[in-house]
């Protein structure tokens, strides 16, 4: 990949600072800003999403004949890059990213037809239905039951760590439609609404106080057979296509470069204990180095898998490369910070993170969200799957161990 900016891609830059500057609204921005999930509440984020939608540039990731922009991946990274550097609203992506590029990979034409171009606008919000509280790690032991019942699933069990159910109105999921040979072998993969009845979201809170987890359970859940993906029983390649998707074909550097520059923001203006500029400390110096190598390191990868990406090839196993590095160097970066702000860390206000709220918080305006933000970005090295199971992955996928 080309890595100094052509005329064109300069162009391209301003012109999505150029929207950025015309549709982030500062409303928009502060909402964003006083909060630290990995999604922003669901009417600022869709607030953006459907501007970006209204303009084409939602489905970023997505070629034209898919109803994307058709951008490069340099012009995605830049895309990225700007929404990072400017705090843009963190969109709910698991229709542009995760389900939509498997729909248009297994869907039947009628499921292409219906759900991409409402993913294009934000018409849904999406939710993952995949681990329960007996199948995270090992996804194949999932015991949600679809029972077929003529044109129908009636499908009951549970799910957990559902990101965002409790406002979406779209569950993609792995149900149990048989239980003969292996187990990855009973598996079907199919769309649920939200609404259907029979259906109840129930919060778990996050260590930060924000809610973004919840556990879904399904109480004789009728749904129709026209809303599964592929073949009856063969969810498991589905969903595994999908869990590519979901760990590579992700930018964090963009995220991290942006948090980098405002350490150093902050270190300019915080002092250490010996009264000097944190900036100028020896210790807090060579950290933030450190940190910058390892974020532009992570940047080169993921710019190397987006190459690949481009000439058509799928993240396959090593998106667990760019999933470990972003996950992990991003808990350095989070630790780093809590370093900066010190004691204004201390403060435990949930409340002053919420849009609107009149919550005076006793300390600068940066040190708001590095608590929360640090205590969320724990979970980055579970979700999507955990470390350990990227590692091994990598070790006998990638590496041939
Ligand atoms: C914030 C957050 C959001 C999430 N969002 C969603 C969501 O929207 N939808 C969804 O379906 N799921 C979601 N998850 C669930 C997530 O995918 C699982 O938590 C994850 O797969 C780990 O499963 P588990 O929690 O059951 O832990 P376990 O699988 O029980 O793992 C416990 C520990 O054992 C280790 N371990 C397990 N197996 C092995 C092994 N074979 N080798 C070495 N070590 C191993 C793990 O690394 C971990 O440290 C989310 C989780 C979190 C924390």
């Amino acid at each position: 990949m080309e890595l100094a900016l052509k005329p064109e891609d300069e162009a391209f830059r301003q012109e999505v600072r150029d929207f950025i500057a015309e549709h982030l609204t500062e409303d928009l921005r502060t909402n964003a800003a006083i909060q630290a999930s990995v999604r922003t509440d669901p009417e600022t984020a869709g607030t953006w999403a459907r501007r970006l939608g209204e303009k084409g540039w939602l489905a970023y990731n997505w070629p034209k004949e898919m109803g994307g922009p058709g951008w490069n991946v340099l012009q995605r990274y830049i895309f990225e890059s700007e929404c990072a550097a400017v705090g843009a609203p963190l969109i709910n992506s698991m229709g542009y990213r995760m389900i939509g590029p498997l729909i248009a990979k297994f869907g039947t034409e009628e499921q292409k037809n219906f759900y991409l171009p409402r993913i294009t606008r934000h018409d849904d919000s999406w939710c993952q239905g995949y681990s329960e509280p007996g199948a995270g790690s090992d996804l194949a032991s999932l015991q949600t039951r679809a029972v077929s019942d003529g044109d129908d699933y009636i499908i009951n069990g549970t799910k957990i760590w559902t990101t965002g159910a409790h406002y979406a109105n779209r569950c993609f999921c792995l149900v149990r439609t048989s239980t003969e040979g292996k187990k990855q072998e009973g598996i079907t993969f199919v769309l649920i609404d939200m609404d259907t009845p029979g259906i109840e979201v129930q919060p778990i809170l996050m260590l930060s106080g924000d809610h973004e987890l919840n556990q879904v359970f399904f109480d004789n859940v009728r749904i129709p057979k026209s809303n599964r993906i592929g073949e009856e029983n063969q969810g498991w390649t589905v969903a595994k296509y999908l869990l590519e998707f979901e760990r590579g074909g992700v930018s964090y550097t963009p995220g991290l470069k942006a948090s980098l520059s405002s350490i150093r923001e902050i270190a300019n203006i915080e002092r250490s204990d010996t009264g000097e500029r944190l900036i100028d400390e020896a210790d807090f110096k060579q950290a933030l180095a450190k940190l910058e190598v390892e974020v532009m390191a992570a940047e080169f990868t993921e710019k190397k898998q987006m190459t690949d990406l481009a000439r058509g090839k799928n993240p396959g196993a090593k998106s667990s490369i760019t999933k470990l590095l972003g996950s992990e160097v991003g808990q350095r970066v989070a630790e780093l910070k809590m370093k900066a702000v010190a004691h204004y860390a201390l403060p435990f206000m949930p409340e002053s993170r919420v849009p609107g709220n009149n919550v005076e918080f006793p300390g600068p305006q940066y040190a708001l969200t590095t608590t929360a933000a640090y205590l969320n970005g724990r979970a980055s090295t579970i979700y999507a799957g955990s470390s350990e199971v990227q590692r091994t992955i990598l070790a006998k996928q990638v590496l041939e161990l």
